[in-house]
């Protein structure tokens, strides 16, 4: 199954896909976690990346598209993406790859959040840099002040959460990923939306829910 999780910066979509993946066997595809384990290790592509990354603008398509294409291929085309496709092109050129395959997106869910909530959540949102978990100050704190739960290190703020840059991904995000909702709307997959503001347990029923009926 091909699922694509879609939806502004701090909708919660890394959050739902680790809850989902231990309900489905699917294996989770962040392009965000690509890139930021990329700038972690200082590849080429990994310093190509940031210089967009940091300015809350997409890294370009080439970039991205022959990357996650691969990672479909070796998840055996049974994974949930979260934050690709993220333009018109990506969607079209993942569809491309999939039909060559003989096989399609089962399911788009979108995570439906206003930009104010989103400024709120991400304007509160620490990441452990080590592990990769996921804090929000307000309504899921580490047990320890400033320390991750799960492996002890410092939790941070990632650059690009700063309110400035937040304010640009969201820009981006309705002037080039919305598209990608009304061409899936147009396309075979199921469409599923889902409301974004409930607490992240409800969100995940509800996806699963859905996901189950789909
Ligand atoms: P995320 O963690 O999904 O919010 O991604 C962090 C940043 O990585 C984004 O703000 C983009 O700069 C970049 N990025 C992630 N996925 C894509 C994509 N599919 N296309 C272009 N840029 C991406």
């Amino acid at each position: 199954m091909i699922v694509i999780l879609v939806g502004p910066p701090g909708a919660g979509k890394g959050t739902q896909c680790k809850k989902l993946v231990e309900q489905f066997d699917m294996k989770h595809l962040s392009s965000g976690d690509i890139f930021r384990s990329e700038i972690a290790g200082k590849t080429d592509l990994g310093q190509k990346a940031k210089q967009h990354i940091d300015k809350g603008e997409l890294v370009p398509d080439e970039l991205v598209i022959d990357m996650m294409i691969s990672a479909v291929k070796n998840a055996d085309y049974n994974c949930i993406l979260d934050g690709f496709p993220r333009t018109l092109p990506q969607a079209e050129q993942l569809d491309k790859a999939l039909e060559k395959e003989n096989t399609k997106i089962d399911a788009v869910i979108e995570l439906a959040v206003n930009d104010e909530t989103v400024v709120q959540r991400i304007s509160k949102r620490r990441v452990c840099p080590d592990c990769g978990a996921v804090y929000h100050l307000e309504t899921m704190p580490p047990m320890q002040d400033g320390i991750c739960d799960k492996c002890g290190s410092k939790i941070i703020q990632r650059d690009d959460d700063k309110r400035e840059v937040v304010l640009e991904r969201l820009e981006t995000y309705h002037k080039m990923t919305e598209p990608i909702i009304s061409h899936y709307k147009d396309a075979s997959a199921a469409y599923i939306e889902i409301d974004g503001s409930q607490r992240p347990e409800a969100i995940t029923n509800d996806i699963a829910q859905r996901l189950k009926e789909a």
